[in-house]
């Protein structure tokens, strides 16, 4: 029988069944399994981000992407807006890091690394090293922004505890952050988006500060480090490190600070023994107009996480850069070894096309692209500064966010963005863009006009 008469025969038998009225519960169960289509089947049994299992959010099916374009199943041509979360700056399906990729997989696509190391890895390293803040000399490879975020809050509790304060266990973030959503990496990121009440007790309790309200680009307010400075005064002796996002704040609420306050956090955090965690996952990589967004204020951390556009987008992949004194301090000292140690430590696939798409990055004008492309958000963007139902427009690097006043409808936004041939997917008051870096000027147009278009059909709702 040929599988396609094989299934016809199954169906009969079951709608034999049902017409009989038998009990017909397994049954019901095959017969529903070789009936649905696939996106049935994705309904029914995937669990997709942030959503509900019975009552999901609509998906749309991607067949393949190239350059800048998302390509449905159904043959429409999306321009991205999203980058798939930060990630893919090259846009999608690059012949330079296919090639990558490919050349890796003929060699060998993962050993581990407890015992071995290769190629892949030194030399991700060494170009990692150079690009990176100068005091940063040693790399933890790991699997995934969260995880980077875990090994960096381990290491400073390990710092401490092996440099003589066993007692210095606890972390002081600025509200708004995200930093990841595994156990210690959600303990960190604002307590209300990140949903901080659902968890209870089992979430460890953090300090925390007001984000700085002193933008980017505009006044320094001093007051802004207060609250800090009054939790460091209190609390230092029980505080390992302060973790933050520089400069910009991501998935916590795209906001943009001004760099003053990372000198003044720095200066406090090595008043009060206290190491400093950069969080340059959304960040780096050029994102802001800066390849880690530290330089904007010149002040280095103790210890930095990377990670999504590290791979270009291609798989994940991401690393937790630390300094001498972070190393020393842990490797000199009882039980010398950093207890920490993933599966796919070091990935030679991933350090592979790590590789690559960081070369890329490097070999063109990188700065002059995202300038263009920050010029161009800041132009087009600007008319929705004007709507009602705008709070606020703001623009940095190859990021441009429109912050509405009322959370916005996602499943009925998304649709629309859609219908105008986009890929843009707000969250809460926040309707953003930050597109691979490849974009043309064409492209980066039909994005700003969708996004001034539909969040001016806000307030005619
Ligand atoms: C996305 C993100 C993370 C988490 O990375 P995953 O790869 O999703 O685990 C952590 N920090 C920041 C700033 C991020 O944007």
């Amino acid at each position: 029988m040929t599988p396609k008469s094989a299934l016809v025969a199954h169906l009969r038998i079951n709608l034999l069944y049902l017409a009989g009225g038998t009990e017909t519960k397994g049954l019901d169960r095959i017969y529903d399994r070789m009936t649905t289509t696939a996106d049935n089947f994705d309904r029914e049994h995937l669990w997709h981000p942030y959503t509900s299992t019975t009552n999901p959010l609509p998906v749309y099916k991607a067949d393949r992407a190239e350059g800048c374009e998302i390509i449905l199943e159904d043959g429409r041509r999306l321009i991205d807006g999203m980058s798939s979360w930060w990630c893919a700056i090259h846009g999608y399906n690059h012949p330079v890091l296919n090639a990558a990729a490919q050349a890796q997989l003929q060699k060998m696509s993962h050993v581990m690394f407890g015992g071995l190391t290769h190629g892949p890895a030194i030399e991700l390293g060494r170009l990692l090293l150079k690009i990176a803040p100068p005091s940063m000399n040693k790399i933890f490879y790991a699997d995934s922004g969260s995880v980077a975020v875990e090994v960096a809050m381990k290491m400073a509790v390990q710092y401490q505890y092996s440099t003589g304060h066993p007692e210095k266990t606890n972390f002081v973030t600025i509200r708004r952050g995200y930093h990841g959503d595994t156990w210690n990496a959600m303990s960190v990121c604002d307590p209300v988006t990140g949903m901080h009440s659902l968890f209870g007790s089992a979430l460890p309790v953090r300090f925390f500060v007001p984000s700085p309200s002193s933008r980017f680009g505009g006044e320094w307010n001093s007051e802004d480090i207060r609250p800090l400075q009054e939790i460091l005064e209190t609390h230092h002796g029980e505080i390992a490190a302060l973790i933050l996002e520089p400069i910009v704040q991501g998935a916590g609420g795209m906001w943009f600070y001004h760099p003053e306050y990372l000198r003044q956090a720095a200066r406090l955090c090595r008043e009060y023994g206290i190491l400093l965690i950069f969080d340059e996952i959304a960040t780096g990589f050029g994102r802001t107009g800066k390849l880690f967004a530290w330089e904007h204020a010149g002040v280095e951390p103790d210890i930095m996480c990377i990670g999504k556009a590290l791979t270009g987008g291609y798989m994940t992949f991401s690393a937790a850069l630390a300094s001498d004194k972070v190393a020393n301090g842990i490797s000199d000292n009882y039980p010398h070894a950093f207890m920490h140690g993933p599966t796919f430590m070091g990935n030679p696939l991933a350090c592979a096309v790590a590789k690559a798409s960081t070369e890329l990055l490097l070999s063109q004008d990188w700065k002059v692209r995202i300038r263009t492309i920050e010029d161009q958000l800041r132009h087009e963007l600007s008319p929705a500064a004007a709507f009602k139902s705008v709070n606020d427009v703001r623009v940095l690097g190859a990021i441009g966010v429109i912050e509405v006043r009322e959370p916005v409808d996602m499943a009925f936004m998304q649709r629309r963005f859609v219908e105008e041939g986009v890929w843009v997917r707000p969250f809460g008051r926040l309707v953003y863009v930050m597109p691979p870096y490849i974009i043309t000027p064409e492209q980066l147009s039909r994005l700003t006009s969708a996004l001034v278009k539909i969040v001016g059909e806000l307030q005619a709702k």
